[in-house]
């Protein structure tokens, strides 16, 4: 099996695993509660070293009255695995930064996204308001068992026509969208928040909302109290 950079750059303590090859690493984080405080404060041409209870209740008026410049003097760089589908849906979010890796520069690997059986899910009801249930067993199993056989059949023919010269970018066109990929997200806790209320939501896809999960974990980690007035306040973006 090929590997691309999961194998060296993982993590354990600042890493969480997602799907079933993919995972969210947190590579550097330069955010925190004060800095909420410090860019609202300096209006009145004050600094805090420290936070205190008044400091608390400044973060909940910001969120609650979507004062949202103060959140946006942090930044967290990621480092995600994901398939190509749940990225596509990711690289909609403009206000942050992405470099992935490269098809044409790189052999692509091996892995794509087989869902848990109890992932397999059937849409129920009108476009905008579908529910989802799960199928099956059977069909589970059966969509589990194509899927592989798509994926197989598909990279084999990629690694053949790599393998007799032709161009990796020419030959990236036989993979599915369930192929994993790999990026680099650098993005402030104003677009964060946006893009938890979004993707975490309900109405998300349910493969994006747990990479949506581990990133609220890691924003809540490094910003608890401005996480908790982000809960607080409806998990609506200030
Ligand atoms: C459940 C769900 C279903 C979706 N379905 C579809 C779909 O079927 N088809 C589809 O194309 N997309 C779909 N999307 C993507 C969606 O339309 C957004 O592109 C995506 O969620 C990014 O949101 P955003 O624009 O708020 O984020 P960002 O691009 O990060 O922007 C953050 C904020 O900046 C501001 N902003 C950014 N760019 C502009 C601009 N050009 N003009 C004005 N303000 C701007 C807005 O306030 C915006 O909320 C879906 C998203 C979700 C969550």
């Amino acid at each position: 099996m090929t590997t691309t950079l999961v194998a060296t750059e993982k993590r354990t303590e600042d890493c969480i695993d997602v799907l079933d090859h993919g995972f969210v690493r947190l590579d550097a984080a330069m955010a925190d509660d004060l800095s909420v405080v410090n860019a609202a404060r300096v209006s009145f041409g004050r600094r805090r070293d420290a936070m205190d209870e008044r400091d608390e209740g400044l973060i909940r008026f910001l969120v609650r009255d979507r004062h949202g410049t103060p959140f946006e003097h942090n930044s967290f760089r990621f480092h995600v695995r994901a398939p190509i589908f749940v990225t596509r849906e990711w690289m909609r979010h403009r206000m942050s930064s992405f470099n992935e890796f490269s098809l044409r520069y790189a052999k692509a690997t091996d892995d794509f996204y087989v869902p848990e059986a109890e992932d397999v899910r059937t849409q129920v009801g009108k476009p905008g308001a579908y529910t989802f249930d799960q199928v099956d067993p059977d069909l589970a199993e059966q969509t589990r068992e194509e899927l592989r056989r798509v994926y197989e059949s598909a990279y084999d023919a990629y690694a053949r026509l790599v393998d007799q010269g032709v161009a990796r970018e020419v030959a990236r066109s036989v993979l599915p969208v369930g192929a994993y990929t790999e990026f680099y997200w650098t993005v402030n806790a104003r677009s964060l928040m946006n893009f938890v209320s979004l993707r975490a939501a309900e109405t998300a896809q349910r493969e994006i909302r747990r990479y949506a999960d581990a990133i609220e974990h890691f924003f809540a980690r490094h910003m608890p109290v401005t996480h908790a007035a982000f809960v607080a306040n409806g998990r609506v973006a200030p």
